[in-house]
C-alpha cells in the first residue's frame, strides 16, 4: 500500500491522475499548493479523484504580497471542508523575496492553521534553524510535518524533540542523508512522500506516487522489518497526522 504525503499533482497530466486513481496499491496522495493558482487547480483535482487529498498553501515565491495572502485566506475559509492541511508553506533563503516578509506570511499561515485546526506541511531551504525557532512556538498547538527536511542532524533531533513528523522522499534510495534520518527519527513520526514530479528515485523519469514502492523497500531494509509492517506503520502515522 502506497501513501504519498507530499506531491504536486497539479504538475502531472490528467492521464497520470486517472492512473493514480485506478492503481490499487495507492491509498492516498496529498497534493500540495504553492500559490493561489495551484490551490485552485489542486482543489479541482481533489474533487475529481477520491484518493487525492488537498493541501492549500503559499510558498514564499518572488511575487508574494500581502494582498495575495488576503486572497489566499479568503480561499481557505471558503473551501475549508475540502482542505486537509495547510501546505506547503515555509521560509526559503534561496528565494528572492525579503526574508522578514517571508517570516511574516509564514506566521500568518501557521496562525490560520491553528485557528482552523489544520496540520501544516513545511518546507524550508537554507533556513531550517529559523523555521524550527518559529515552529517551536506552536509545539502542542499544531501538528507539523517537515517535508524533505535537509537540515543537519542536530536540527533533525530538535524536530524530533518537538514531536514533529517527517516525510521521507523516494530518492531515499540514493540519499544517505534520508537513510540516516530513518535511523534517528522514531518510526511513529515517519511518512513517505514523492514531491512529484520532483526528486525522482529514477533520474531519467518524472516522479509519481507509484515510485513509493522503492522507498518502502529501502525503509524495510533500514528498519529491519517486512515491507507489510512498514506499510501498516505509515498508514497509522498518516491517519494520526491528517
Ligand atoms: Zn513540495
Amino acid at each position: 500500500m502506497i501513501i504519498d504525503a507530499h506531491a504536486h499533482l497539479d504538475f502531472l497530466p490528467e492521464e497520470k491522475l486517472i492512473e493514480i486513481e485506478k492503481d490499487k496499491r495507492i491509498k492516498y496522495a496529498v497534493t500540495n499548493s504553492v500559490n493561489l493558482d495551484s490551490c485552485k487547480k489542486n482543489l479541482e483535482i481533489s474533487k475529481k479523484f477520491s484518493k487525492i487529498k488537498f493541501a492549500s498553501g503559499l510558498y514564499p515565491e518572488d511575487d508574494l504580497t500581502l494582498k495575495k495572502y488576503g486572497d489566499f485566506e479568503e480561499f481557505v475559509l471558503k473551501n475549508k471542508k475540502e482542505i486537509i492541511a495547510i501546505g506547503e508553506i515555509g521560509i526559503d533563503k534561496t528565494e528572492k523575496l525579503d526574508f522578514e516578509f517571508q517570516k511574516e506570511v509564514f506566521i500568518k499561515q501557521l496562525n490560520l492553521a491553528k485557528k482552523l485546526s489544520f496540520p501544516v506541511i513545511i518546507h524550508t531551504r537554507k533556513a531550517e534553524k529559523e523555521a524550527l525557532e518559529i515552529l517551536e512556538n506552536y509545539k502542542d498547538k499544531l501538528k507539523v510535518l517537515l517535508h524533505c527536511f535537509s537540515g543537519n542532524f542536530k536540527l533533525v533531533k530538535k524536530g524530533v524533540e518537538l514531536g514533529f513528523f517527517f516525510s521521507i522522499p523516494a530518492n531515499v534510495v540514493r540519499s544517505e542523508h534520508f537513510q540516516k534520518m530513518l535511523e534517528i527519527i522514531p518510526k511513529n513520526k515517519i511518512l513517505t512522500e514523492t514531491d512529484s514530479p520532483y526528486l525522482s528515485p529514477f533520474p531519467e523519469k518524472k516522479n509519481e506516487p507509484a515510485f513509493i514502492s522503492e522507498s518502502l523497500k529501502k525503509i524495510s531494509e533500514i528498519w529491519k522489518i517486512p515491507e507489510e509492517e512498514v506499510e501498516k506503520q505509515i498508514l497509522i502515522n498518516f491517519e494520526e497526522f491528517f
